[in-house]
């Protein structure tokens, strides 16, 4: 095939699972709908890379576009295990994006502008660049290359919409807090007051500290974010209607395009195909799946804290014994290195250990899509991560949140208090509330719940569907692409 590829967009995650899954869903789509005329170089760094080409199939997934796909990755001096160095010490994630996801943002803003990303063979001008919002810079990278720049912020519009309220926060006092009342309301959020209280804001806003690395670093964000061209949500219009309201004012230029992993399904896969490809970056335990063939029907709780929170080994006996005595079943991920401070008094009572044989699961990491999507789940018992929470809307499964940082607070509290689709744990990790919510969750409350839950499940549907705003939104986005219409 000759270069007729003219339009070459450059892709740039967050080196993380949640946005690498995303960007890799948008390169799927924009390589496969735009006829053979885009050429996607999609770039993130060492570590995650070798960790992409190790355990998922992105090779065999992008094989079919040839020359027009390109994998690059930025040198951040780690090897595949020291992916997250740090991040999964301390069990929060912003010190590893301010220091080592943003170095490595650095060095890709040095070799852009420099060209020094491409050898001398295979050399084509960028016409587009799509990155996370975190790369305030970007916006001076792209004037610099004269294209336009479309940010894509993988995290909930609820959680970005907060970051871009920092700096008024901090104008109108409200940050940093003042008192140590987490319940106090928050009001110059617009869209979210009347249920947005302190404790609900993205972990980062928790300090009392003016000069705090990463509200500082935010508050920038939130200058350069709206100067881009295009901003993509992975949301649809009808599940966040009065807040994407707000955000146009500030973004006019604003493609909703989500459930992404429900689109590529609609776009590029409507083939019955089960198994979702996979962009994994640790390896998928399958057997979970025969396991719940043999379950019944919603009886089972999915429990998953994602690829980067972490829990204390005291975090984890609560669970535990939250778990066993539900008397529910459970599919339990522990993905590797996830649990912190052990080594003392690690022995599990044999209570435990039999709950588990004879209602448990335990796996270290599973397709999960996949597995949301299984008749036998009946609730999900997640951190709130926003792929996880988008995953569990289109299965339908209803939700308890046990929030850990960046987005996740916001998150669950939407789930709880605006959707009515689940139950928020945060701030709370003790036996007694998680078995009283599970029993609420799997049992008397179900139906609320699923009530509230299927009428959502069938707006994403409807989004990703012929002529749905989200199907439409990526057809415009890809054609502005095209033909550079920013
Ligand atoms: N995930 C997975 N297998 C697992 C656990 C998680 O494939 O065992 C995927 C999940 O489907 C989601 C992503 O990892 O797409 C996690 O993203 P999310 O935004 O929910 O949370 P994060 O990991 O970024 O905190």
């Amino acid at each position: 095939m000759e270069n007729d590829h003219r339009t070459h967009v450059v892709i740039f995650p967050l080196p993380l699972q949640g946005p690498i899954n995303c960007m890799l869903s948008l390169a799927e789509l924009i390589l496969s709908l735009s006829q053979a005329t885009i050429s996607v170089t999609f770039i993130t760094t060492d570590a995650a890379t070798s960790r992409l080409t190790r355990h998922s199939d992105v090779g065999a997934r992008f094989a079919k576009y040839g020359p027009r796909f390109s994998l690059q990755s930025v040198p951040d001096g780690l090897g595949p295990d020291d992916y997250l160095r740090g991040a999964d010490q301390i069990g929060d994630v912003t010190d590893y994006l301010a220091t080592q996801a943003l170095d490595a943002g650095s060095r890709l803003r040095a070799m852009l502008t420099h060209g020094s990303l491409w050898g001398q063979s295979d050399r084509r001008p960028v016409t587009c660049i799509i990155a996370d919002g975190f790369f305030w810079f970007m916006v001076d990278v792209a004037k610099e290359l004269r294209v336009p720049l479309v940010y894509f912020d993988t995290i909930s519009p609820g959680g970005l919409w907060t970051f871009l309220c920092v700096p008024r926060m901090v104008q109108l006092g409200e940050l940093p807090f003042r008192g140590n009342d987490l319940d106090a309301q928050v009001t110059s959020v617009p869209g979210m007051e009347g249920y947005l209280r302190r404790r609900d804001l993205p972990s980062f806003c928790r300090t009392y500290d003016p000069n705090n690395q990463f509200i500082l670093h935010i508050s920038k964000e939130a200058v350069y974010y709206p100067r881009a061209q295009g901003h993509i949500l992975n949301t649809f219009d009808d599940l966040e209607a009065p807040l994407l309201s707000h955000m146009r004012d500030l973004c006019p230029n604003l493609y909703t395009i989500g459930p992404l992993h429900s689109l590529i399904r609609a776009k590029v896969e409507p083939i019955a195909s089960k198994n979702a490809s996979s962009s994994s970056l640790w390896e998928e335990d399958r057997s979970c799946l025969a396991w719940l063939d043999a379950q019944p029907s919603k009886s089972v709780l999915y429990v998953s804290i994602g690829s980067l929170a972490v829990m204390t080994r005291h975090q984890l006996m609560e669970f535990w014994h939250g778990l066993v005595h539900s008397k529910s079943q459970f599919l339990w991920v522990r993905r590797p290195g996830s649990i912190i401070e052990t080594g003392h008094d690690d022995e599990v009572p044999m209570e435990l250990e039999e709950g588990t044989r004879e209602r448990g699961r335990l796996v270290s990491w599973v397709p999960q899509e996949e597995v949301l999507a299984h008749q036998a789940i009946g609730g999900f018992l997640t951190h709130s991560g926003w792929n996880s929470t988008l995953e569990s809307i289109v299965a339908g499964v209803p939700m308890i949140c046990w929030p850990c940082f960046v987005d996740q607070q916001v998150n669950s509290r939407t789930v709880s208090e605006v959707w009515g689709v689940g139950l928020d744990m945060k701030d709370t990790c003790d036996r007694v509330t998680i078995e009283k919510m599970i029993r609420e969750l799997m049992g008397d409350q179900r139906e609320r719940f699923a009530a509230k839950m299927d009428n959502l499940t069938k707006l994403a549907a409807k989004a990703v569907d012929k002529g749905g705003t989200s199907y439409c939104n990526l057809d415009r986005l890809i054609d502005d692409i095209q033909f550079n219409r920013f």
